[in-house]
């Protein structure tokens, strides 16, 4: 028996694991090996001293929660952490247990604590891949703009704020004039450059709560959030002569390039679904280049 015994405290000290026993007042009572390695301490520095030394101060109230919870369920497993003896906060996913004397009396606890450093790494890893998943989904790679994702969700946001409280809103859709020039002039590296540049022509024109998208090869969507019709088409016209006026720099030589547009406001039409308000603005815009571009279209009644 007495052999027995023994072969079983090898085992423990042998384990990686950290395993340490209190009494049921908190007090450290056994310290195995892998206590030592995973936190420093040997086990003539931390035997008789109180749990809570390895424990962060907010966790504290809830360590004392679950030795409580210990006297019903007996055991079981939560994520926690260990202060090392150099201070070093390490993860663990522990196993608590009731320890009990020969007749099944409570005399302390059992805590088996496994470093769960590297998972938490790599749950952090994939938390961040997926951030940047999300990121790419929702927005255009050249411009750093929301894409056509993004717009569709927000306008259908738009569209249910619209029938709770009939809070106004407009969409601007542009489209470049006359762009394939660019590229065909100047090549498509240049092309791009005018559409970055152009994006931020925008996005300095726009108003704090504005959000600017681009939605295709050179079509930009501008959302108003709060704005009266009036208002809207206002910013829109200034917003179609302030890029008309940009001079866009490339090698030396400078040119001019103009918007069409078309825009929608949430009381003229009352549109209830995504596509049909996109579109109702693209025919608008439509409308804009056949009459000669460099020109708004506005949908529905319109008071001027
Ligand atoms: P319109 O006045 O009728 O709008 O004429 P447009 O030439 O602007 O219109 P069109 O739609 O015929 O041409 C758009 C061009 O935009 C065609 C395509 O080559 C170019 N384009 C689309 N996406 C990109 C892009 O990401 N980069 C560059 N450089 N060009 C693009
Ligand atoms: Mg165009
Ligand atoms: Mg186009």
């Amino acid at each position: 028996q007495q052999y027995e015994l023994y072969k079983q405290a090898q085992i423990i000290e042998q384990i990686h694991d950290s395993i340490i026993s209190t009494d049921l007042h908190g007090y450290i009572l056994t310290w195995n090996q892998g206590s030592q390695e995973m936190l420093g301490y040997t086990d003539k520095e931390v035997i008789g001293k109180h749990m809570s030394i390895l424990h962060r101060p907010q966790d504290i109230e809830k360590n004392k929660e679950y030795a409580t919870e210990l006297m019903t369920r007996e055991s079981f497993s939560v994520e926690s952490y260990l202060v090392s003896k150099s201070k070093k906060h390490i993860p663990v996913m522990v196993s608590l247990s009731l320890l009990k004397d020969e007749s099944g009396n409570p005399v302390g606890l059992i805590g088996i604590s496994q470093d769960i450093t590297h998972r938490k790494e790599i749950e952090k890893e994939l938390a961040l891949q997926r951030d940047i998943l999300s990121h790419q989904a929702h927005h255009d790679v050249l411009t750093g703009l929301k894409n056509r994702l993004t717009l569709e969700r927000d306008i259908e946001n738009l569209i249910a704020q619209y029938k709770e409280n009939s809070a106004p809103y407009a969409v601007l859709m542009l489209d470049i004039d006359w762009f394939k020039d660019v590229n065909d002039t100047y090549g498509h590296d240049i092309g791009d450059f005018v559409l970055k540049e152009l994006s931020k022509v925008l996005l300095l024109s726009v108003r704090e709560y504005d959000k600017v998208y681009r939605i295709g090869g050179e079509e930009f969507v501008i959302l108003f959030n709060r704005i009266n019709y009036k208002d809207a088409v206002n910013i829109s016209e200034k917003i179609r002569l302030l890029v008309g006026k940009h001079i866009f720099k490339v090698n030396g030589k400078e040119f001019f390039k103009t918007i069409s547009g078309g825009l929608y406001h949430s009381s003229s039409m009352n549109l209830s679904d995504v596509k049909l308000v996109l579109k109702s603005i693209d025919t608008a815009l439509y409308e804009s280049k056949t009459n000669g571009r460099n020109r708004i279209t506005y949908l529905g009644t319109y008071d001027r």
